[in-house]
C-alpha cells in the first residue's frame, strides 16, 4: 500500500494565519506545510483508496499531492479538523463509503456514524457504515479495525490498516492522549509505519492549564493537557508498539523553530510504500 501523509498539522495547521512566530516563518520561508489531519492510503493492487479523515484542507490537499479520489473514507472523531472537509465532495464523487464507529458517545449522545450522517446528510453521495470497534472490515481490499483511543471529552478511534496479501502494516494514533487500553495497544501494535499524534514537545506542558500527564519514570509527561500526546508519549509508544517506522503528526507550531522540522516529525506530501 502506498500511504500519502496529506494533512500532518493540528487544528490550525503550520504555518498557522496570522502569526509570525518563528516557526510559522521559517516553514514559509522553506516551503513547508502542516495542513489539517488527514491521510491517503492506495491498494495500489486494486487501484482503489482510501481516505482516513477529511481535512478541511481537503481541496488543497488532492491538487497538491494528485492522489486519486477516495473510493471510501474513515472518520476518526466528529473535531472540525477531521470531519468539516467531508463536503468537498459534492460535485467530485457521486457515491462514497464512510467508515466510522457505532458506539454512542456520552457527550453527544450520538455514535461518530450518526454525526456523519446526520450532519452531512444533504450531500445525497454518502453511505455510512457503522463500525463496530475491534472487528475488522474489509475496505478497499485492505483489513480495517478501529480502536478506541483517549481524547476526553469525545469519543475518538485509532486503527490498524492491514493488507491482507502482503502482510503490511499501518497503524495510526487518532487524537489520543497517552493512556490507550491495552486492547486497543494490542491492535495497533507491530506496524510497518505507525503515525502518532505529537502534538508539542513535552517541555510545552508547563504552559497547559492542565499541565502534563502520564509522567514517565523521569517526569516527563507523556500527555499534554487531556487530549493529546507529547512528542516524548508518542515516541515511548512507539517504542511499546514495536513501530518498525514512526512519523510523528498532529503537529502545532508551537514547537520552537529549531525543533519544529527534526525527525521524526512529519510534514505534508511525505509518502510511504509498505
Ligand atoms: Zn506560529
Ligand atoms: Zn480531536
Ligand atoms: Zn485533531
Amino acid at each position: 500500500m502506498r500511504v500519502t501523509l496529506l494533512g500532518t498539522g493540528d487544528t490550525t495547521g503550520t504555518p498557522t494565519v496570522g502569526c509570525d512566530c518563528e516557526t510559522c516563518e521559517l516553514a514559509r520561508k522553506r516551503d513547508l506545510e502542516r495542513t489539517r489531519f488527514s491521510v491517503h492510503v492506495e491498494n495500489e493492487r486494486g487501484g482503489t483508496s482510501l481516505l482516513i479523515d477529511f481535512s478541511p484542507d481537503f481541496r488543497r490537499q488532492f491538487l497538491r499531492e494528485e492522489v486519486p479520489l477516495p473510493d471510501a473514507a474513515v472518520v476518526t472523531h466528529i473535531h472540525f479538523d477531521h470531519l468539516d472537509g467531508l463536503g468537498n465532495t459534492f460535485r467530485l464523487l457521486d457515491s462514497l463509503s464512510v467508515y466510522a464507529a457505532d458506539e454512542t458517545d456520552p457527550m453527544t449522545g450520538e455514535s461518530v456514524a450518526e454525526t456523519v450522517a446526520s450532519k452531512y446528510d444533504y450531500l445525497g453521495l454518502l453511505s455510512v457504515e457503522p463500525t463496530t470497534p475491534f472487528e475488522p472490515v474489509r475496505i478497499c481490499g485492505l483489513e480495517v479495525t478501529l480502536v478506541p483511543v483517549e481524547h476526553p471529552p469525545q469519543v475518538c478511534y485509532g486503527l490498524a490498516i492491514e493488507d491482507p496479501e502482503t502482510g503490511a502494516k499501518l497503524s495510526i494514533t487518532g487524537d489520543t492522549n497517552y493512556a490507550i487500553s491495552e486492547r486497543s495497544r494490542e491492535v495497533l501494535a507491530d506496524p510497518d509505519l505507525l503515525l502518532a499524534d505529537a502534538i508539542v514537545p513535552a517541555h510545552l506542558c508547563e504552559y497547559h492549564p492542565a499541565g502534563g500527564k502520564h509522567d514517565d519514570s523521569d517526569g516527563v509527561p507523556r500527555t499534554f493537557g487531556g487530549k493529546h500526546m507529547t512528542r516524548e508519549g508518542a515516541l515511548a509508544l512507539a517504542d511499546e508498539l514495536n513501530a518498525d517506522r514512526t512519523r510523528l503528526v498532529h503537529v502545532a507550531h508551537y514547537y520552537p523553530a529549531d525543533e519544529a522540522f527534526e525527525e521524526p516529525l512529519a510534514v505534508d506530501g511525505e509518502t510511504y510504500t509498505i
